[in-house]
């Protein structure tokens, strides 16, 4: 479903390469994890794929069901079914979580071709969503994230998600910052969305995450390259020894 080839990656106004030929190939129904150092381009490469800014792709590809990426803006993506869950969720002041929530479902319908869906069918649908995920409905009603918590922030990506239904999910360390009960509940959210015909990428620091998120396959990211694939024991591997031993290995 997402096809990443020899992806190489740099700053656009600086002459620093940061992704130096990753490939990864996460099939329909699968979750991907990656883990990785601090700095080896696990957030670049989810910006990249999702179209954000001020990067220059110089080589490779990427691509969602044979649909190249990387010449699309970033709605055309999302609207191609792509979603990324921010490391940092972004305060919006003045903007309704509400308001905000059903202006993308209805942008992503009409990119598609589908008609948009009508308030109280919307309403109907979104305050189920939110009681799913344990999120009050006082949430539905303030500001994007404005004055959230660490934990209602990710949450809210999770609600996001759930409503725009996309083929691939990437989390970029939805658990970074989570006490266990809340990242319980991003995992749990993410557990209701599987599905075989989505894909997850979840990346994360924490091999924590991943005991309530069972991946299928786990790749290791360093210095702008997957260095190493392998089944959840991988994890497991890095939580007692650290990353230590297996750039070792690699080098
Ligand atoms: P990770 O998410 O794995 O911690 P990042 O993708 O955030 O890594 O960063 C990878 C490297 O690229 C780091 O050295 C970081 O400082 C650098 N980098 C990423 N984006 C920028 C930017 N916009 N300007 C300068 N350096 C950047
Ligand atoms: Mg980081
Ligand atoms: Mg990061």
């Amino acid at each position: 479903m997402l096809n990443i080839k020899n992806l190489h990656v740099q700053l656009e106004d600086e002459d620093k390469q940061i992704l130096k030929g990753v490939d990864l190939t996460v099939e329909a129904g699968k979750v991907h994890a990656i883990m990785g150092p601090n700095g080896s381009g696990k957030s670049t490469l989810s910006y990249v794929l999702s179209g954000k800014g001020g990067y220059e792709v110089t080589d490779g590809s990427a691509t969602l069901d044979g649909e190249s990426l990387l010449e699309l803006e970033a709605e055309e993506r999302a609207a191609a079914g792509l979603f990324l869950a921010f490391q940092y969720p972004v305060e919006i002041p003045g903007v309704g979580n509400m308001t905000f929530l059903r202006t993308a479902v209805n942008a992503q319908r009409k990119a598609r071709g589908e008609d948009e869906m009508s308030a109280a069918e919307f309403l109907k649908e979104v305050r189920a969503t939110a009681k799913s995920l344990k999120i009050d409905a006082d949430m539905l009603k303030r500001p994007v994230n404005v004055g959230f918590s660490g934990g209602e922030k990710k949450r809210n990506e999770i609600l996001q998600m759930a409503m725009l239904s996309p083929k691939m999910c990437i989390l970029d360390e939805t658990d970074s910052g989570l006490d266990v009960d809340a990242m319980k509940l991003v995992a749990e959210g993410v557990n209701a969305l599987r599905d075989e015909n989505r894909g997850f990428l979840v990346i994360t620091h924490y091999q924590r995450l991943l005991d309530h998120i069972k991946p299928d396959v786990v790749h290791i990211m360093a210095n702008g390259r997957i260095i190493k694939s392998g089944g959840p024991e991988l994890a497991l591997e890095v939580e007692n020894n650290g990353y230590a031993d297996i750039l070792a290995e690699v080098e």
